[in-house]
């Protein structure tokens, strides 16, 4: 199957032409570096089907970065019958420079002006004729987005395919011409393919040409000799940039034609001065994060309860109460989400159990089957799908901020200021994108230079809680509530947010201080101008976390509480045990041997004869951290035998109630459910996320990764746990944390000067 490339500057639009040729959804962000792998699908549309690649974003085909090296070698080795080179038009110069270095492969090439629409707006215009005549290839503008010219777009580049073209470039210097001429003669001479190509690479002494070709370096010494450049000296690979810069701007700015001559600060320079802001920028973003979370989680909506009481009589008895509002305020549209889906789960599971009573009654199946249905599979099933809206909620925002534009000022801002502790706005990239899913984030460190850099990164990546806690965040939370009456949803699961961010600073911090010392290389982040995210992109988005979601509650959690149902049902001799005998089980007495293990974080053996379903869960946490409140789900209906539901007689034990009637019987205090949280969020990972840390980190590595995580959840539970309890006791935490600081300092100091 023919096989086209899509190459570009990072940002210019590759992965949306990509996802409308071959209708996939890969990720689409609005900032550079989101996509570090290659990616295929088909395009189908022409006389035979092709294959589409879509390259990670370049700005050049040197070799200093990994995305550099991929694009660069799948060009060269893999030998694409077409290049679709998509250019940013909006950018046409700096996106140009690229071009000039793809045109000396002996590819087809066809540039695909993007973002045409964009310039239409700005009322500019490009000479694409000019530019054709001059680059000497075909140019077709086109919008990715629109989905606009993008089938001429293919049949351009299907039949360039057919042609052959020779690499040719476009510097004119005479001495250089005639250096690269020599040594494009010697390739030829050697059969090496794109001779002209690696001529050039090899002037500006390449590493990987060098490694390659070394044996022609010694004609390039001997041109050195004689050749002398005022402002570069031998510097050729600066001389050959700069040739390019010259002829870009001398042949290819002119085809820009502007509307006016922009004199004045643009939309996005007017926004960013106040959203990029020294002193403001972070305030901003806390407060953007806390409305996310507001929306999302709150039960009194804009804090309008005081208000609303007030009316709220005049409405008793409407079937929307509850769902819309209840007596305390009006619900974020993330609850009334949920209150819709759970009243839908609710009456399933009711109506599964009522039919399953009736047959146990009319002894038509064993009581063990109808545990099975009811609490293995149902229980823990609904208790976890019962998260998705607020799940979805939540990514929402957080696609709308990314498409917007707005994350990538974020990771600007945070640069400014985390520079000074070791850390680049470069790593936070990945950080961000952790709280979709560990998963591609830790994929995306490959971008990072400096390997501590990069271990670093992956290591806190977990903090930045991702979907799948966020279930054991909102019901645990929703059970604190409930406990004491105080407080907001959406205060705690921001707060939590927030600590789980604080503490990845802190330990990265820690970190680049001590053993994974390096340089912060640069941060050249070119921040995207701002616009209104797209309706499909987010739909896109969404649609994917959905499927995502249900697969996973279907496969990898269902199996997982079907296996914590049989350990719960069973004692070790395999008889059945009815639910009040659940202590009894197997699950119970491994949940007891391990419990001792939570008591210094407030959910061990402190807790009542039930209190070992927190360390199980937290155990089961390992698989998918959605298996949390899964097995909450499961065992919630054995445990709280004794439980009396709210007497208005909404409530089953599924979902929410199951981990408040959990709170009830166990006697866990509000320390320790904050402490069970923090533990969940920032323990080792769920397998995925472990596997792809083993993949990514340098083999020495991945231990020290482990214990880094067990250590940092068990010091911070127990933190959490030991303040909340007996305030003085953060006296003693903060004081070693002070003498960590000074002992760090103290050592570094005398490493250097031993050095
Ligand atoms: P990549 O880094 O080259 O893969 O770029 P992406 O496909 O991730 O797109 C970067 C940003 O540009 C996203 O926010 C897209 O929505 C936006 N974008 C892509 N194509 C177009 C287009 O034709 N017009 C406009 N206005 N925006 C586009
Ligand atoms: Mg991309």
């Amino acid at each position: 199957m023919k096989h086209f490339a899509l190459v570009g500057n990072p940002n210019s639009g590759k992965t949306t032409l990509f996802n409308s040729l071959t209708g996939s959804t890969a990720h689409v962000g609005n900032w550079p570096g989101v996509t570090v792998e290659k990616k295929k699908g088909t395009y189908k549309k022409l006389n035979e089907p092709i294959s589409i690649i879509d390259l990670p974003g370049i700005y050049s085909l040197s070799p200093y970065t990994s995305e550099e090296v991929i694009s660069r070698n799948y060009i060269l080795n893999e030998r694409p019958n077409c290049i679709i080179n998509v250019i940013d038009a909006t950018n046409l110069e700096r996106n140009l420079y690229l071009t000039t270095q793809l045109l000396e492969i002996d590819v087809p090439i066809v540039v695909a002006l993007n973002m045409i629409d964009q310039v239409n707006k700005n009322g500019d215009q490009i000479n694409v004729e000019e530019l054709e005549k001059k680059l000497g290839v075909t140019v077709v503008e086109i919008s990715a987005l629109k989905e606009k010219n993008i089938d001429v777009l293919m049949e351009k580049a299907y039949k360039e395919s057919f042609k052959k073209r020779e690499g040719r470039t476009i510097i004119d210097d005479k001495d250089l011409s005639n250096l690269i001429n020599k040594i494009k003669i010697a390739f030829e001479e050697e059969k090496v393919e794109n001779p002209l190509f690696h001529s050039l690479k090899l002037i500006e002494l390449d590493e990987l040409e060098k490694k390659d070709y070394g044996y022609l370096l010694p004609m390039v010494d001997e041109f050195k000799n004689t050749f002398k450049n005022d402002l570069f000296g031998t510097d050729f690979e600066a001389l050959i940039a700069d040739s390019r810069y010259k002829y870009i701007s001398q042949n290819f700015s002119p085809l820009l034609i502007k509307k006016q001559k922009n004199k004045f600060e643009t939309k996005s320079d007017r926004i960013d001065r106040i959203l990029t802001n020294k002193w403001a920028g972070i305030p901003i973003f806390l407060v953007i994060l806390f409305f996310i979370f507001h929306l999302t989680f709150s039960e009194n909506l804009f804090f309008l309860g005081g208000l609303f009481k007030n009316v709220a009589p005049s409405f008793e008895g409407s079937i929307f109460e509850g769902l819309l509002w209840t007596k305390e305020g009006i619900n974020s549209p993330g609850v009334i989400l949920t209150n819709f889906l759970t009243s839908i789960t609710d009456w399933i599971s009711s109506l599964i159990e009522n039919g399953l009573d009736n047959l146990v009654e009319s002894n038509a199946i064993n009581p063990g089957i109808a545990s099975f249905i009811n609490n293995g599979v149902v229980g823990g099933l609904f208790a976890v799908i019962g998260f998705l809206p607020q799940i979805l909620c939540l990514f929402l925002f957080f696609s709308i901020l990314e498409d917007s534009g707005y994350m990538a000022r974020v990771a600007f801002i945070l640069d400014r200021i985390f520079r000074r502790f070791g850390l680049s706005g470069r790593s936070f990239v990945p950080m961000i994108m952790g709280f979709g899913c560990s998963v591609p984030a830790m994929i995306n460190t490959r971008t990072l230079a400096d390997e501590n850099e990069k271990t670093a990164t992956i290591r806190v990546i977990p903090f930045f809680s991702c979907g799948a806690k966020l279930p054991i965040l909102t019901a645990i939370a929703g059970g604190i509530i409930s406990l004491v009456n105080l407080g907001n949803v959406d205060f705690i699961t921001y707060s939590m947010y927030l600590l789980g961010m604080v503490v990845a600073i802190v330990t990265v911090i820690i970190m680049r201080h001590t053993t994974m010392k390096g340089e912060v290389p640069p941060f050249i982040m070119e921040l995207p101008s701002y616009h209104i995210p797209q309706f499909k992109a987010l739909m896109l988005h969404l649609w994917d976390k959905t499927k995502h979601f249900v697969k996973k509650a279907f496969t990898i959690i269902l199996a997982s509480t079907i296996f914590i149902w049989f350990l719960q049902s069973f004692s070790w001799n395999w008889t059945y045990l009815p639910e009040e005998e659940m202590s009894k089980s197997i699950l119970a007495s491994i949940g007891q041997l391990i419990q001792p293990i939570f008591t210094p974080l407030g959910f061990g053996s402190q807790l009542t004869s039930v209190g070992w379903v927190f360390a199980v869960a937290a155990i089961t946490g390992l698989v998918a951290k959605e298996n949390v409140i899964g097995t909450f789900g499961v065992l919630a209906a054995a445990i709280v035998i004794g439980f009396v539901p709210p007497e208005d007689g909404t409530e089953t034990i599924e979902g929410l109630s199951a981990v408040k009637a959990l709170i009830d019987t166990t006697g866990i205090t509000i320390p320790a459910l904050l402490s069970f949280i923090a533990f969940n969020m920032t323990t080792i990972p769920c397998f995925a996320a472990v596997a792809s840390a083993k993949a990514e980190l340098p083999k020495t590595k991945f231990k020290g990764t482990i214990i880094f995580w067990l250590v940092t959840s068990f010091i911070l539970s127990c933190a959490i746990y030991t303040i909340g309890t007996w305030w003085w006791t953060s006296f003693i935490f903060i004081a070693v944390l002070v003498i960590a600081c000074f002992v760090i300092k103290f050592v570094n100091q005398y490493l250097e000067r031993r050095n």
